[in-house]
């Protein structure tokens, strides 16, 4: 890898559009997005505007990429028209995508025949972690790559950990995911077994949060999102189960049973079907309080 000095950045989204506002505002930066809705906002800030993924690639060498899943990543990368079939030799992918780790290694593969580096950088801390500049970025590869990575990672986020060879931190994401979804769920069971007993929700949360068992739910979804009515996390539920999918997959190439992460994707599957899998994960405590008839977004008289 030469001295990266053209950046880019591909999938500017709910995650990837906070990630890469941050390097607009410090650096030079070539973007690029199939919704035009989505440059708008990053090229207002002094970015310049791709015509295409291959008119990215022409004019940079350090391409982050922060798409859907591993299958979009492919085709971005590999398709016609793609990164590689303009990206110069000694470039350099960096995925931070929540991938699946063993196609990552895949397309490094092939890109390692055309000089091209691939790298995985996953991020966790959700849109409000982007914005703030701390969210937390997982990089898998060698520890030569991390090492010229970091300090361009550090002008976007404080929090950048090493997490190994390559995939790891696509692994880790989506270790932590599962986690993430496992005690989401089980907060919000809890949640509403309390207000079902007549304790307010607000203090329910507050005092778990104070509590052992205090997690991301309480600390930050439910007071952020939930208990203020805003409803709207930036996260959809057809994100969060394909993240599961990615860590139960790769239990099963591990032979290893999970049974509550195989339940709470289950449940997830169960609340995407019935309030839509473009919904905001918020939807979750829709499907709560339908279920259990016990109200945890603020009161509204009008419903
Ligand atoms: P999103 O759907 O909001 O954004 C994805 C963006 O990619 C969209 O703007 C879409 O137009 C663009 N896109 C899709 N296909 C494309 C293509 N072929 N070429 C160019 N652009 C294309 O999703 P998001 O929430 O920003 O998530 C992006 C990734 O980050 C996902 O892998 C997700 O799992 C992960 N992630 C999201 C969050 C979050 O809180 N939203 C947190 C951590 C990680």
């Amino acid at each position: 890898m030469g001295e990266l000095r053209r950046i880019g950045f591909i999938g500017l989204g709910n995650m990837g559009g906070p990630l890469a506002k941050r390097f607009a505002q410090t650096t030079p930066l070539v973007v690029f997005d199939l919704d035009q809705s989505r440059i708008d906002p990053i090229v207002a800030l002094g970015a310049k505007a791709a015509d295409s993924v291959a008119d990215l690639a022409e004019k940079t060498d350090l391409v982050f990429v922060s798409l859907p899943n591993s299958e979009t990543v492919k085709e971005v990368v590999l398709g016609d028209g793609g990164l590689s079939s303009k990206l110069s030799k000694g470039s350099l992918i960096v995925d931070m995508t929540t991938g699946d780790p063993n196609m990552t290694r895949e397309i490094a593969k092939i890109l390692l025949q055309m000089k091209i580096e691939f790298i995985d950088a996953p991020v966790s801390g959700g849109p409000r972690g982007a914005q703030e500049g701390n969210i937390a970025i997982m990089v898998g590869g060698s520890l030569e790559q991390y090492n010229r990575i970091s300090p361009i990672l550090r002008k976007i986020s404080t929090n950048v950990i090493y997490s190994g060879e390559l995939g790891s931190g696509h692994a880790i994401k989506a270790g932590n995911n599962l986690l993430n979804l496992i005690c989401r769920l089980a907060t919000f069971e809890v949640v509403s077994l309390l207000v079902k007993d007549g304790v307010d929700p607000e203090t329910a949360v507050n005092t778990i949060q104070k509590s052992s068992g205090r997690n991301y739910a309480t600390e930050i979804t439910l007071p952020d999102n939930i208990l203020s009515g805003k409803m709207n996390q930036g996260f959809t539920t057809s994100l969060m189960y394909k993240d599961s999918n990615v860590a139960l997959n790769l239990a099963s190439l591990h032979d290893l049973e999970m049974p509550l992460g195989t339940l709470a994707s289950a449940l997830l599957s169960e609340i995407g079907n019935d309030f839509g899998w473009q919904a905001d994960l918020s939807t979750i405590a829709l499907s709560y309080e339908a279920g259990t008839g016990a109200r945890i977004r603020p009161k509204d008289r009008s419903k």
